[in-house]
């Protein structure tokens, strides 16, 4: 488990990022937290003779407010500062409790969310909460910005529409609407410092005790965080009741498309997106009632 020596550059600006990795070609990374680059270095899994490392660029971090009240996530932002950031338990708290519940102290004070979305291993834990917001994905080629819907963002497995020189600055979530509540559920095979073996993420929005809207996401059983429609078709315009938490979970679990693993079968995880499904929406609607708690104790 040794890396192959590389060149480490620390560069000032964005800009600079950008030159140098064009400059240095194939074989020259971005590294932010490098919680999932140097464990893929040692396993031989990536290569690299160049790390670009993103850490000095000031532009990247901080959680901002913007004036149309949308929240501006640096990409740089550590797991941890999303998790406890004031603004983002404000403006979206399932993000930030789906944050907290992700690795360990040790990753989530080294580990960012621009690192997460960019890796997009199927299994990671931000993206479906941030796809069921509308949420969007800002990236730069050094001159110019671009703004891709976080839906569009992740096209396989470990494979993005980021191209390759291109810094991931920022994520955008858009103020949520009056009535509005959200939930992540995930199931790991153990309490902690475990990936999830499925995950569900559900947005709801209720108006008179009806859901006038509905997203579910579905992560680790899709090569991509995979949007569920027929929730949506299934809720809108009504009251959730038993029966259709059940009717939900089940159309959910006929969306997935698991594959079998060490950490579980394809039958296991489509029943466990038929449980995490149910619960994910419950629990959105009781938060959008005014009811729901978040799980963000023992986070500091
Ligand atoms: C023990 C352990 C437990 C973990 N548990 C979890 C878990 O429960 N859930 C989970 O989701 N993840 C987990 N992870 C994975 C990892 O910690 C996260 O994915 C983390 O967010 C990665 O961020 P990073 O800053 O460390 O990324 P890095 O390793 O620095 O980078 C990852 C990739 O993204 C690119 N990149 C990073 N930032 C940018 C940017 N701004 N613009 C362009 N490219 C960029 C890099 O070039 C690299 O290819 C775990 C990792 C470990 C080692």
């Amino acid at each position: 488990m040794r890396v192959d020596d590389f060149v480490y550059h620390r560069p000032d600006s964005v800009a600079q990022a950008v030159a140098l990795l064009k400059q240095l070609g194939q074989g020259a990374h971005f590294i932010a937290g490098g919680t999932d680059l140097l464990p893929d270095l040692k396993r031989g899994r990536e290569s690299a003779r160049h790390l670009v490392a993103l850490g000095g660029l000031e532009d990247l971090r901080g959680v901002h407010r913007q004036d149309d009240g949308s929240l501006r996530i640096g990409a740089l932002c550590t797991l941890a500062e999303v998790a406890t950031s004031p603004l983002v338990r404000e403006a979206f708290p399932a993000l930030a409790e789906a944050t907290g519940m992700l690795g360990a102290a040790q990753i989530r004070n080294q580990g960012t969310l621009g690192g997460n979305f960019c890796r997009a291993v199927p299994c990671a834990d931000t993206p479906p909460i941030c796809l069921a917001a509308d949420a969007r994905v800002l990236l730069t080629d050094g001159q110019r910005e671009r703004s891709v819907p976080a839906r569009e963002f992740f096209v396989g497995p470990r494979e993005t529409c980021r191209r390759s020189e291109e810094v991931m600055t920022a994520l955008v979530v858009a103020p949520q609407p009056e009535g509005s509540g959200a939930c992540y559920q995930r199931f790991t095979l153990r309490g902690g410092l475990a990936l999830a073996v499925a995950s569900v993420a559900a947005r709801v929005v209720l108006a008179a005790g009806r859901l006038e809207h509905v997203d579910v996401v579905l992560g680790a059983v899709a090569p991509v965080p995979l949007p569920v429609e027929a929730c949506s078709r299934l809720l809108v315009g009504k009251a959730l009741d038993e029966e259709l938490l059940e009717q939900a979970g089940q159309a959910a679990a006929e969306a997935a498309q698991p594959i079998t693993d060490i950490r579980g079968s394809m039958e296991y995880r489509r029943e466990i997106v038929a449980v995490l499904t149910r619960r994910a929406l419950s629990e959105a609607v009781a938060r959008a009632e005014g009811r729901g708690r978040y799980r963000w104790e023992g986070l500091r």
